[in-house]
């Protein structure tokens, strides 16, 4: 594994009577893409606002590319790119008046990377800020984010509200520029077929708690459902390791494992069903299933199911 580009050790954040983030601890490799899902008031965005020195923890410590998030916050800003929620512009600045701006606060500002992602993202630099629509303004945002030339980039949600062409671009964008020079990229998302399609790490935060978190390959061999066909009764007593859902169509037996092997696939046909098949499960489903985890569901249904 790379040195982290982040190590988040016991970080808790309270809002007053509310607990956002509990006890996280998560270490991100450097050079990797990682993506952070989780429902609305997860505890995503207290957790990379924290990262920024932008509210502080209640407890534990934050680590960005081996500098503390509290202590060395200025040297964390300089080094690290920030596209937010809902960025906040100064609407009156043209995209060439506001990128000019941004780049004072950095040594290390690339005019000629601005400028080419200006070009690149389609943005016309003599509009006003205010005169753009979410797509354009998204982009000026990521545009200030990355001129820097960031070691690590950290988004919140940043293509939501996008078109998916635009969203496509932006995140092809990031990678090209950031990875391509052995950077990290930290985003949160609600969209987990674009986090599929990009991330190498995925994680859940769930009610301010971490409950998954995995390589996107190891997690995606590991979650199958297997669906076996019987001649006669689907049998009621086959267990199976890492089992989170059993549901019987018919004389069809679904199950749903997060730990597959070989040994789950012999198991099952050691049963003696007529057909058996291992399907793939999206990201999407993996996510709803390890929200239900801890709990093994069995749903028996009349009708039969193709
Ligand atoms: P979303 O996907 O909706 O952006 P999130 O995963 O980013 O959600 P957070 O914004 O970190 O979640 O919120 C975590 C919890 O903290 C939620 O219960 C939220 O209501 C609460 N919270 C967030 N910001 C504040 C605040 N400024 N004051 C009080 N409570 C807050």
């Amino acid at each position: 594994m790379n040195r982290p580009a982040i190590d988040i050790r016991h970080f808790s954040h309270r809002y007053g009577r509310t607990d956002a983030v509990r006890g996280l601890d998560l270490q991100v490799s450097g050079g990797c893409i990682f993506g952070l899902a989780g429902q609305n008031g997860a505890g995503k965005t207290t957790t990379i606002r924290a990262l920024l020195n932008l509210i502080q923890p209640t407890s534990g410590t934050l680590s960005v590319l081996g500098l503390d998030s509290v202590a060395d916050a200025r040297r964390v800003r300089e080094r690290v790119g920030y596209v937010a929620e809902s960025p906040e512009f100064y609407g009156w600045m043209t995209v060439d008046e506001i990128l000019r701006f941004n780049a004072t606060f950095y040594t290390s500002w690339d005019r000629d990377l601005a400028h080419s992602l200006v070009a690149r993202l389609d943005l016309p630099p003599a509009r006003r800020i205010a005169a753009l629509s979410p797509g354009p303004q998204a982009k000026v945002g990521l545009v200030m984010a990355l001129a820097h030339r960031p070691e690590l980039l950290l988004l919140d949600d940043p293509t939501s509200g996008l078109d998916p062409i635009v969203r496509r671009q932006f995140m092809e964008e990031i990678i090209r520029t950031v990875q391509g020079e052995g950077g990290t990229v930290f985003f949160s998302s609600h969209l987990l077929q674009e986090m599929e399609r990009v991330a190498d790490e995925v994680a859940i935060l769930h009610e301010g708690r971490l409950v998954l978190h995995s390589p996107l390959e190891r997690l995606k061999a590991g979650f199958k459902k297997i669906r076996a066909t019987y001649d006669d009764a689907v049998p009621r007593d086959l267990v199976v390791q890492g089992l989170v859902r059993r549901e019987v169509h018919g004389r069809q037996l679904v199950l749903t494992v997060r730990e597959f092997t070989d040994a789950t696939a012999a198991e099952v046909r050691r049963s003696s069903p007529r057909a058996v098949e291992v399907l793939d499960l999206a990201l999407e489903e993996i996510f709803v299933e390890t929200l239900k985890a801890g709990r093994v569901e069995t749903e028996d249904k009349e009708a039969p199911h193709a």
